[in-house]
């Protein structure tokens, strides 16, 4: 049986077992879109004159990120809206193409760079040489500084990423499971030269942002990276997957917790500075300095 919306008359697609209500593609829609601009709200994130640079991947969330962004956005004349995507050089998972494709379908520009061009070495190279123990370490952080390099380049004020409940969840546990204080407690103060980071689904939970680019999205992609089972962040996943089930709450607690943290007494905003080998903007070590000696030798 089909259980109709706990709002109106209509089948319902969803069922929110944090909130006890099922709901119709409408009021699934209206209530997921309504909490992402609750979020904007609170965060301050947009302001008029922001040029957002969306990080996309080709997949379902920053897929939906950019589709959200523009509906909501896309009319404002003070504020405006590209693509951005870094191409690691992983062979058969990262297609710059398949970007390239849904931001045209959205009527955004779409800007790529590279590992290659930025490094000399593709990720997959990195492996070659490294073993993929720490790959997803190496690519995350040389991803991170490619990424802020091009959207300075670009001149954006703003870079959204498609970071869903579920990933952001995942990151405090790995924290705290990493004993890594200094993360959890780190300001989110701003640092020059590095372009501020928005996360519009940061509340709302994985499978709601699939439903959502389900229902909204024409194909995107969802290849899984061949070093991704080498992540912390997958055991992770499995293991707030499992206990979220028995304890709905518990990953909305974990993003608050690390909020709260954040917010709270105890975070140091000193470290903020420019790497004296690299140029870049930095939080305490440069960690593309540490990769890239680590890496080239
Ligand atoms: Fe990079 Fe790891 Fe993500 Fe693959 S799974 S793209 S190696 S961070
Ligand atoms: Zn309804």
């Amino acid at each position: 049986m089909v259980m109709k919306c706990s709002k109106c008359n209509r089948d319902a697609v969803i069922f929110q077992n944090y909130s006890g209500m099922h709901l119709c593609r409408e009021h699934f829609t209206a209530d997921f879109e309504g909490r992402v601009k609750k979020a904007i709200r609170k965060h301050k994130w947009l302001s008029s004159g922001d040029r957002i640079a969306v990080a996309m991947s080709g997949g379902k969330d920053s897929s939906a990120v950019l589709y959200f962004l523009k509906k909501t956005f896309g009319d404002r004349r003070d504020i405006e809206i590209f693509a951005v995507t870094i191409d690691e050089g992983i062979k058969g998972y990262r297609d710059p193409s398949v970007v390239e494709k849904i931001a045209g379908r959205y009527g955004v520009k779409c800007h790529t760079a590279s590992f290659k061009e930025h490094f000399g070495l593709t990720l997959d190279e990195i492996v070659q040489k490294k073993g993929d123990r720490n790959s997803c370490s190496y690519c995350g952080v040389l991803r991170r500084q490619v990424l802020n390099g091009l959207a300075v380049k670009l001149g954006a004020t703003k870079i959204a990423m498609g970071f869903n409940l579920d990933d952001e969840a995942q990151s405090v546990m790995m924290n705290v499971l990493r004993g890594d204080s200094e993360r959890l407690l780190r300001k989110q103060s701003p640092v020059p030269g590095m372009i501020p980071r928005i996360k519009p689904f940061m509340y709302l939970p994985e499978r709601e942002v699939a439903l959502y680019s389900h229902m909204y999205i024409e194909d995107y992609e969802e290849r899984g990276c061949p070093y991704s089972h080498n992540a912390l962040r997958a055991d992770v996943r499995e293991l707030l997957n499992d206990y979220n089930y028995r304890h709905p709450a518990t990953k909305y607690a974990l993003v608050n917790l690390g909020e709260g943290l954040k917010e709270g007494p105890g975070g140091d905003e000193t470290k903020a500075g420019i790497c004296k080998v690299c140029g870049e903007p930095v939080f305490g070590e440069c960690g593309t300095c540490r990769v890239l000696k680590e890496i080239l030798g």
